[in-house]
């Protein structure tokens, strides 16, 4: 286990200024914040800084600005973030934030505007290293979903200030150590989504490392095409065959079960329960279908390999899940993997964009043992990269 210093080891920090990075990237739409998970994140370690009597300043990169505008100031989310929190909170611009910090006291509350205002934020230039420092004693990193980037506020200030990881930072990597660093045994991994070739490292590092990889979605159907299977008119990458085989050799070495379907759910047209819906043995499928799900036998197989595993790691949905009834498979898997959780007998860790929506549609997120809302940044972990702000934690 790599090791970092946490809130618990901040020892007094009455009257320090603490500068937080954050994840305040929420979408908005007509001014308002549509989804405030983001925000809650990040409650646990601002609150406990706050009640330590730190001077808490957030710091967060809102969007992709090409300049500062105010579309993307984050003066736009003080208010949502003030209920949230449920204390007041200031919001200080890039022009006289030295005199505005020095205006707080023990406590209080401040987001600092959009840390990509400056242009070397993102190229971790040291004179907006040296600016942002200039503001804080001491600095928490708390948005791991920005941590697979190397920026001055997640990457250079680790260097610069006495660093630390936040509360949610804490959270992730215990959960991810727990999944792939030092897992209990055996390991299961679930791939899925649409394309191998957005996974395909991800593939490669999961072999060498989980005893069972169950291969889902549309990868699924480039492994059975590239196994001589025809997939009709599936979505598939047939171009990837050598690769496939490539993953799947490497497998074989490495003493991990590729578990592939071996039914399916097929339709001639893609849309809300058409018609020519049907099931049928992979080899079966018409030359005019597509494979838009795995099969229940399929699913009754994987349920048994998730009974006789003791981790779980999962991105990926196994079906085309936002058309029914095609998210048969993933909820049905899903609420196994939650049941095993639950029983006490499987930890379970999923992320992905379209993972986590998948797991809530399922209603089961909080019945597995941590759901990564971090995108990017878990599938590079997934991938078996070292990511940048983790790293300077570490130093
Ligand atoms: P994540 O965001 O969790 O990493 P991906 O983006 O890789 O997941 O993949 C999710 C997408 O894969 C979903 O939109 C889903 O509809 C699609 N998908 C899964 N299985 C199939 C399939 N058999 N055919 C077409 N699309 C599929
Ligand atoms: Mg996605």
């Amino acid at each position: 286990m790599v090791a970092f210093k946490t809130l618990d080891d901040l020892g007094d920090v009455s009257g320090k200024r603490a500068l937080v990075r954050v994840d305040l990237n929420v979408p908005m739409q007509d001014g308002r914040v549509t989804d405030d998970t983001r925000l809650r994140a990040t409650l646990p370690t601002v609150t406990e800084l706050a009640d330590k009597g730190a001077i808490v300043l957030l710091l967060a990169h809102f969007g992709r600005p090409k300049a500062p505008t105010p579309e993307y100031s984050l003066a736009q989310i003080r208010h949502a973030y003030e209920s949230v929190l449920g204390r007041p909170v200031r919001y200080i611009d890039w022009e006289g934030d030295e005199a505005a910090v020095a205006a707080l006291g023990p406590g209080e509350v401040a987001i600092l505007e959009n840390t990509r205002f400056f242009g070397g934020e993102e190229k971790n230039d040291p004179a907006v290293v040296e600016r942002f420092a200039h503001l804080g004693d001491l600095y928490v990193n708390d948005a791991f979903s920005a941590a697979h980037r190397a920026h001055a506020s997640t990457e250079g200030l680790a260097h610069r200030l006495p660093a630390y990881a936040g509360r949610a930072m804490e959270a992730e990597l215990k959960a991810l150590e727990q999944a792939l660093g030092h897992p209990e045994r055996p390991v299961a991994a679930v791939v899925g989504g649409a394309k191998v070739s957005t996974k395909l490292d991800v593939l490669q590092h999961l072999v060498g490392k989980v005893d069972h990889l169950i291969i889902g979605g549309g990868m699924a159907n480039t492994f059975l095409a590239a196994r001589g299977v025809n997939v009709g008119r599936s979505l598939a990458e047939h171009d990837l065959a050598g690769t496939a085989e490539e993953i799947l050799g490497a497998a074989e070495r490495a003493n991990c079960t590729v578990h592939l379907p071996y039914d399916v759910v097929v339709a001639k047209e893609f849309a809300p329960n058409p018609p020519t819906l049907r099931t049928c043995n992979v080899h079966e499928v018409g030359a005019d279908e597509m494979i838009l799900d795995i099969g229940p036998a399929a699913v009754e197989a994987l349920a048994d390999v998730l009974k006789n595993v003791r981790t779980l790691v999962w991105n990926g949905p196994l079906g085309a899940f936002e058309t029914p009834p095609f998210d048969a498979a993933t909820v049905a898997l899903a609420r196994t993997a939650a049941a095993l959780t639950q029983e006490g007998s499987l930890v379970s860790v999923a992320g992905g964009g379209d993972t986590v929506a998948a797991l809530n549609h399922a209603g089961v997120a909080g019945d597995f043992t941590f759901v990564s809302t971090a995108g990017g940044a878990f599938l590079e972990w997934m991938e078996g990269r070292e990511l940048p702000g983790v790293a300077a934690l570490t130093h």
